[in-house]
């Protein structure tokens, strides 16, 4: 459904992604993970049309989306960083893009409450984002993200900067939200546990390649590499 075809991409001359080929089936969800700078969101933003690749091609859906603008790939895209406008509630934040796309005032109403349900944001509609926490933000950037009705949702760490026990619960809120609107989601992280408890599927990087691809007990229990071993913790 999402295929990567020998992806390459270069920053002048440093190779930040080496022939990288990999499938994502509709539906699933798939964790990137790897070290910092091992190249997990640049393949992101190559996907979403952020950052051009050097070669290779990208298809979804049968179609060659290498060089389609962002707006034209229907990918939604969370950062680590929740980037939300300061002087806007949230349900302005979260209308905002809708607001540009022209959108009648009823249908924007309707979709932004519907997606201040699912994140769980209700009565938190007319806040502005520096009253709210570093869990609630992530929240509102979620729903800024599926208001758009996105087919893919990609999540670029959006929960390191939460403190360990409300990243528990918005690890739950994102498998629901994955579950119920049946997204395929690509979620970046370099915490092992998270990606074992998130994850279909794993695509372990390492300088720029993918080092293992595999369910996230096949990982554990047989990593290929030393590599993965260590990275994954188990040592045995
Ligand atoms: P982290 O876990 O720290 O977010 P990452 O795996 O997401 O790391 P990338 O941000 O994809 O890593 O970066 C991969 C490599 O590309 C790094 O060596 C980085 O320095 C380099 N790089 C990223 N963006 C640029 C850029 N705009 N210009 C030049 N080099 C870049
Ligand atoms: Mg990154």
């Amino acid at each position: 459904y999402i295929e990567f075809q020998n992806i390459n991409k270069f920053y002048g001359k440093n190779q930040v992604l080496k022939d990288i080929s990999l499938n994502i089936e509709k539906g699933q969800f798939v964790t990137l993970l790897g070290p910092s700078g091992c190249g997990k969101s640049t393949l992101l933003r190559c996907l979403s049309g952020l950052e051009e690749i050097s070669s290779g091609r990208i298809i979804m859906d049968g179609k060659d989306i290498t060089n389609l603008e962002p707006k034209d790939r229907n990918i939604g895209m969370v950062f680590q960083h929740y980037s939300l406008f300061p002087n806007m509630t949230v349900e302005e934040n979260i209308a905002f893009g809708l607001k540009m796309q022209k959108k009648s005032k009823e249908e924007i109403k309707a979709k932004v409450d519907s997606a201040i349900q699912i994140v769980e944001l209700e009565g938190k509609e007319k806040a502005y984002p520096e009253n709210l926490s570093g869990g609630q933000q992530q929240r509102v950037a979620l729903a800024r993200s599926i208001v758009q009705q996105p087919k893919v949702l990609l999540l670029d760490e959006p929960l390191s900067a939460i403190d360990a026990k409300l990243r528990k619960s918005l690890q739950n809120s994102i498998k629901q939200i994955h579950k119920d609107l049946g997204l395929t989601c690509i979620f970046v992280t370099h915490d092992q546990d998270e990606a074992m408890v998130m994850s279909d599927t794993i695509h372990l990087f390492h300088e720029g390649r993918i080092e293992q691809s595999s369910d996230p007990i096949t990982m554990y229990t047989s990593p290929v590499s030393q590599f993965a071993a260590a990275f994954i913790g188990n040592y045995n």
